[in-house]
């Protein structure tokens, strides 16, 4: 046993010091970013935000007006064969293709034998840390040498290094910080995010490679700390969820008019129930993810456009002209109370 005793930042522990800044309206700040991968050497050039590859969030309806805005999806892993060959071309750069362990080198198969396999790899799986996994990501390395991989989750520097060396041109960082995980109570296991992505990104890019914070954005501040944190992408998964776009069914409070639909972890009991009822050996599995009722936003373009916008908006209290220096101009203050929750 060992503790390590320094102490491990959260998003809600800090905030930005705002610094002197030559921008003084949000118009002149540029969130487009051109990245360079490692192994795949392609060039993608966008918003480095990211909808999740959960069901709830990342669908082909999301990637449609994302796509507009030059930010990328991480489809779901459900999708079936069809779906995914409806995908329209013109939004094929910012699309990602999910697929696990179990099936998923016969979907890259199958799709690259349709000529549908787009430039983007997502492997993901809940625990980034077997040696399985590393494996899987070094096989998909060879055999799709000049895709852009993206792979995780994980939450610590070394087996960042390992993903990287592995073949992954990004790693996904984080475990526990979900909006609808519970893995911290039902595993005790994570590292606080912000300092995930501080470390992980630090050896990440030592050795060529990128991260992507995934988890715990509460508000477009978490976003830009994030960015801070020297995350290269952010993923997010319940500030998008609750559109129209995110193939929900809508529930109306009779009595109140309130609208609300279903958000749920895919480790969640709905969702083991939902895609893998008969095989999950069912004694072993503990569910990791919790279903609630979220407010049910309209068209996920404004919730995007608002996300932007506050992006934009540190950027300008910090004198950043690209997302690529919000990290160099952040200095990050530790704090006892981030928010004024008078009105909560
Ligand atoms: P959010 O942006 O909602 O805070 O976090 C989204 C991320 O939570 C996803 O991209 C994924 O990595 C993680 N996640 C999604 N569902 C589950 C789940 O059921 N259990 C756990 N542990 N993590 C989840």
């Amino acid at each position: 046993m060992h503790i390590d005793n320094e102490i491990k930042y959260d998003f809600s522990d800090v905030l930005i010091k705002p610094k002197r800044s030559y921008y003084t309206s949000r118009k002149e700040v540029d969130l487009e970013r051109e990245f360079k991968f490692k192994w795949s050497k392609q060039i993608w050039k966008g918003i480095p935000l990211v909808a999740s590859n959960m069901d709830t969030v990342g669908t082909i309806d999301t990637a449609r007006v994302l796509s507009n805005y030059n930010t990328l999806t991480c489809l779901h892993k459900f999708h079936s064969a069809e779906n995914l060959l409806e995908i329209p071309n013109k939004i094929k750069n910012n699309v990602a293709i999910t697929i696990g362990i179990a099936e998923g080198m016969n979907i890259l198969y199958d799709l690259q034998d349709k000529e549908r396999l787009f430039k983007i790899i997502c492997i993901d799986v809940a625990n980034g840390y077997t040696e399985q996994f590393s494996d899987f990501v070094k096989k998909v390395r060879t055999e799709f040498e000049d895709k852009i991989i993206i792979a995780g989750n994980v939450c610590t520097p070394e087996m960042t290094e390992q993903l990287i060396l592995s073949g992954a041109d990004i790693v996904k960082v984080g475990i526990g910080g979900g909006s609808a995980c519970i893995t911290r109570k039902v595993a005790g296991v994570g590292i606080p995010q912000l300092s995930a992505v501080i470390e992980c990104s630090d050896s990440a890019h030592g050795i060529g490679g990128m991260v992507m914070s995934d988890g715990g954005c509460t508000c477009s501040g978490d976003i830009s700390k994030a960015f801070g944190a020297n995350a290269d992408f952010v993923m997010l998964g319940g500030l998008l969820a609750g559109h129209d776009e995110n193939s929900i069914s809508i529930n109306e409070n009779k009595k109140t008019g309130e609208k609300t639909v279903e958000f749920y972890g895919m480790a969640s009991n709905k969702a083991l129930g939902k895609y893998y009822s008969n095989n999950m050996g069912k004694e072993y599995k503990a569910s990791e993810g919790k279903l609630v009722q979220i407010k049910y936003k309209g068209p996920i373009e404004n919730t995007l456009l608002d996300l932007l916008g506050g992006v934009r908006s540190t950027c300008t209290y910090i004198g950043a002209k690209k997302i690529k220096d919000i990290s160099k101009c952040t200095t990050f203050v530790c704090v006892n109370n981030q928010l004024n929750n008078l009105f909560n």
